[in-house]
């Protein structure tokens, strides 16, 4: 057995590699530069951790946030890895502390922010000590075109002046391919090994629906086609996965709740039952999950809307870990939108809120989108894909159910464009319902021919027309979410193109608008 085998068996306690972690811990072997982009959750950590145990020296890990590095020094130390950090949270005696550690070789890992690296006295205190490498933690940080750009950052192209000979090793979840090359300029990384995760799972059948009154019929309609197999259900709220534990085993089906406030006993008893398939179902909040490896994992249903795609692809992510064949079922309702806003509502930062809706916005367009979901998925991630043709909801039952809309897309497009092509989609609709605002009245905008010609439908309506407007393409969403046509969207109103859309959409939001009335 090679040495990583066995450290990665003896000291961490898998059994086997998880997709790309050999390749990548190899590459860290053997001094070279390395870029790996896979999601979170893939156990991106453990691809530079053990090769910092093979090797002699110390590796010095740079990362963005005091949490992320707590956490990681904490979970080494339960596996006996001796790791620290320098941050300037600490009195001077403990940094010095630390400094002296590193000195004695007595510690595997440093972890350190980025700061450190503007001062002088602390890469000259670098040089004095046995290198195996650097780490960049998430380092899309580094790039002012990625989403998280920090300024401290952009010390980090000090490492190679300092140490030419140092390897790097850069890691991180989300990169397109303009902030992929940005990292790789920026850190200035030597014909680096770069890995990037394949982001569709071509075992896995996706489909989303929307949830009935509370989705339990939808739920064993699904379940039928697996019995005795191995699932996850995830729900909101620690109460539902209860409930609905309970429900499931009055249908036979042998299931058990897993929630954060479960004594710790019953979530080990729990999760040892599944993992031995002495229990078929798991209903869990999304506290489940993390560090799951069981293989034959045949379905993940989410009986509501998950709060962002990342999450929903790491959820769905642990069905047929095997490769063989599994489903998975999204069960949403716009309900789920509200209560996801009263919670970032709860949130203290507006910077973090912000990020939050955006997230949300995105993971309610994938539902109710009617674009392939691996396709959008792949999107969202930055990767390009065909189509999947039969492996979702979307490609398989396309065409079936699909209203006209031709007449309705027309009346939208054309108040888009009579009210200047200056607003977002809200005002639009507003505009197409007669709605009495002042804004519209401040803008002369009630005397425009296309002034309450949209009142036979609800606003929830206008808006799914809106969503499949843009996601044709036929209508471009700018900055401050101004609305204004492509030369699609221009050639629709010209040539009176057709237009469709799953009836669904437009049901789903009329059982809305009457439940709210
Ligand atoms: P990332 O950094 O990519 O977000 P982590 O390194 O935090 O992911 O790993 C996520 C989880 O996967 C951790 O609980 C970790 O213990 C587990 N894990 C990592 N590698 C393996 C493996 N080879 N086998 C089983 N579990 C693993």
């Amino acid at each position: 057995m090679t040495e990583p085998y066995r450290i990665l068996q003896s000291v961490f306690g898998h059994h086997s590699f998880r997709a790309y972690q050999e390749e990548a811990v190899n590459a860290i072997l053997a001094q070279k530069d390395i870029m790996m982009i896979l999601p979170t959750g893939a156990g991106k950590s453990l691809c530079y951790q053990l090769p910092s145990l093979v090797m002699e020296g110390i590796s010095v890990v740079i990362s963005p946030l005091l949490a992320l590095m707590h956490d990681q020094i904490t979970a080494l130390s339960t596996f006996g890895i001796k790791a620290s950090m320098i941050s300037s949270m600490q009195s001077p005696s403990e940094i010095q502390e630390t400094m002296q550690a590193c000195r004695k070789g007595e510690l595997k890992l440093l972890y350190v922010a980025p700061e450190r690296l503007k001062g002088e006295s602390f890469l000259n205190f670098l040089q004095t000590l046995p290198l195996n490498f650097f780490v960049i933690d998430e380092a899309h940080c580094v790039s002012e075109w990625g989403h998280e750009f920090r300024e401290d950052y952009r010390q980090l192209f000090r490492l190679k002046l300092y140490f030419p000979q140092t390897p790097i090793a850069a890691f991180t979840a989300t990169a397109t391919k303009i902030v992929e090359h940005d990292i790789l300029h920026q850190l200035s990384l030597s014909n680096p090994l770069i890995i990037r995760a394949k982001v569709e799972r071509d075992n896995l059948v996706i489909k989303a629906d929307y949830r009935n009154a509370n989705g339990r019929e939808q739920l064993l309609a699904f379940l039928s086609g697996f019995e005795k197999e191995s699932g996850i259900i995830y729900t909101l709220s620690r109460k539902d996965t209860e409930s609905l534990a309970l429900f499931l085993g009055t249908h036979k089906i042998l299931a058990r709740a897993y929630h954060a406030g479960l004594p710790t006993e019953e979530k080990n008893e729990t999760f040892r039952a599944f993992l031995n398939d002495e229990i078929q179902v798991v209903v869990a909040t999304i506290a489940f999950g993390m560090g799951i490896d069981k293989s034959n994992i045949r379905f993940v249903v989410h009986m509501s809307l998950p709060k962002t795609i990342e999450n929903y692809y790491q959820e769905i992510g642990r069905a047929g870990r095997d490769g063989l064949p599994s489903s998975t079922l999204l069960l949403f309702s716009n309900s789920d939108i509200v209560e996801h806003k009263r919670r970032i509502g709860e949130q203290p930062t507006s910077e973090y809120q912000k990020v939050a809706y955006e997230k949300l916005e995105a993971m309610a367009k994938f539902a109710t989108s009617q674009v392939c979901r691996h396709q959008q998925i792949a999107n969202y991630f930055d990767d390009t894909i065909n189509p999947c043709v039969t492996r979702c909801d979307n490609c398989v039952d396309g065409e079936k159910e699909s209203v006209d809309i031709s007449h309705e897309a027309l009346k939208l497009l054309s108040s888009v464009y009579r009210t200047g092509q200056r607003f977002g989609l809200q005002y639009v609709v507003d505009v197409l319902m007669g709605a009495n605002s002042e804004k519209i009245e401040q803008n002369g905008h009630q005397s425009l021919s296309v002034f309450g010609i949209g009142s036979d439908k609800t606003k929830a309506q206008w808006l799914s027309i809106g969503d499949r407007l843009m996601e044709l393409e036929a209508l471009k969403v700018g900055e401050y979410r101004v609305i204004s046509l492509s030369e699609f969207g221009a050639q629709i109103i010209k040539q009176r193109l057709h237009v469709s859309i799953h009836a669904k959409r437009l049901e789903e939001h009329k059982r809305a608008s009457k439940k709210a009335k």
